[in-house]
């Protein structure tokens, strides 16, 4: 039997002093109401709580951990850089060293800013949009994430195109009414939208691969969709690669999708499991930022050599041949055996897999955006959330999240996985 009496007695504990017991919302397990474990250790693909069960973990903090939990050479780079001082505040030369590797993977980089976050590198490539543009307008995807930047946090109205009301008290109106707020793999619809807005629109920012309602990828044209009608408008396009960024590639899925991005956000595994976020595009429109250009941005610990050294060893250990296909087979297999469960047991889902990553939905399907994710049986999906923990298996703990594979899941993670679908209740 799984215990977690450990588990509750700590997040009562944080509880009283941590808003909900957690730093980021997710994490406290009411989308599957529950309660949170609270993690002792990890190592490879595994978890190990503080009640002393072991789980296989498919959230990797959420994306960044690919090459699973405390890899060798990665902590071996961190101590050895670490040992030297963590923070200078002053140029080193290995923020070089990580840029350069920036921009030799993805083509649409010449030049990148490090930060801390995700959030920050999108709240720096908006400012940047906008600046360089002299527009207000931004359009952003239902369902898309982008950080807990202020005008990012919109809900959708009803009907195609909305403009954007705060979906958190603490917004100002004001802040979003410049969001525009269209459906996911929607072509039509961001068509309408630029005849309606013209040459209002600062940009399009987009996940080109949907990772934050669940796994969607885009429908064919409509990412083709969105760069032509940037380029016809002057419009800038942010493509939001804090997940996708290294994840199903080595570089950027522009290349597999065949459009470039004016702007390209990364972060999770860019930072190798350490608090990082970077924002790379043309030297013309980086140049535009502070002390080059007009645009302010600025960060205390951005790029700082712990940070740096985590990411430069990641991304040295994800140029291995054969690493990214390795990935996705293991992913495939996964979810055909997920499948074939589900299916034996008469249970409506839809699973999208792309590369390492994927969701299983617990709804008929298709699932290609955010009104087709939310018709997902969220009851379901807490029933199997909660099965799998108690067979060892940890899954994100929520229906509208993705589900990632790491290099340190080996085929008898996978077969275990499978069975404990079989043996869930
Ligand atoms: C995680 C995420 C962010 C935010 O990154 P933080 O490091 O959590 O600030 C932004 N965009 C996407 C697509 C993400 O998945």
């Amino acid at each position: 039997m799984t215990v977690f009496q450990k588990s509750k007695k700590l997040f009562h504990d944080s509880t009283k002093v941590i808003p909900g017991g957690v730093n980021s919302p997710v994490r406290a397990f009411r989308a599957v109401g529950s309660n949170p474990i609270f993690i002792d250790k990890a190592k490879g693909p595994y978890l190990y709580d503080v009640d002393g069960n072991r789980y296989i973990d498919y959230c990797l903090s959420w994306g960044p951990m690919i090459l699973g939990h405390a890899h060798a050479e990665v902590l071996g780079n961190v101590r050895k850089v670490m040992a030297k001082g963590t923070s200078f505040g002053i140029p080193t030369e290995l923020e070089t060293q990580l840029a350069e590797m920036i921009v030799q993977a993805i083509g649409s980089i010449e030049k990148v800013r490090l930060v801390s976050s995700g959030t920050e590198a999108v709240m720096t490539a908006i400012r940047l949009a906008r600046g360089c543009t002299g527009r207000d307008k931004i359009i952003k995807f239902i369902g898309c994430y982008h950080g807990h930047v202020d005008h990012m946090l919109v809900q959708a109205g009803s009907g195609a195109t909305t403009l954007g009301a705060p979906s958190s008290p603490g917004v100002p109106k004001d802040f979003t009414k410049h969001t525009v707020l269209l459906p996911y793999n929607d072509p039509e619809g961001i068509e309408k939208a630029f005849n309606k807005y013209q040459d209002q629109i600062a940009a399009v920012i987009v996940e080109p691969i949907a990772g934050n309602m669940g796994v969607v990828p885009p429908q064919k044209d409509f990412l083709k969709t969105i760069r032509k009608l940037c380029t016809k408008n002057g419009s800038i396009l942010i493509f939001d690669e804090v997940i996708t960024g290294f994840r199903i590639k080595y570089g950027s899925v522009q290349d597999i999708f065949s459009v470039k991005a004016d702007l390209t956000c990364l972060g999770k595994i860019i930072g190798g499991g350490f608090p990082i976020g970077a924002c790379g595009g043309k030297a013309e429109l980086m140049n535009q930022l502070a002390p080059t250009g007009q645009i302010y941005q600025a960060g205390t610990l951005s790029g700082n050599p712990v940070c740096v050294a985590a990411g430069i060893a990641t991304l040295n250990l994800l140029k291995t041949k054969g690493l990214y296909p390795a990935l996705e087979a293991a992913t495939k297999t996964l979810c055909e055996g997920i499948h074939q469960v589900l299916l034996e047991r008469n249970i409506e889902h839809t699973i999208n897999p792309i590369g390492s990553m994927f969701t299983v939905f617990f709804n008929p399907g298709p699932v290609t955006d955010y009104d087709s994710a939310i018709k997902s049986d969220t009851q379901a999906y807490a029933r199997f959330h909660h099965g799998m923990l108690k067979e060892g298996i940890y899954l994100p703990p929520s229906q509208f999240e993705a589900c990632f594979v790491s290099t340190q899941h080996k085929q008898r993670d996978i077969d275990r996985t499978v069975k404990a679908v079989r043996a869930a209740r």
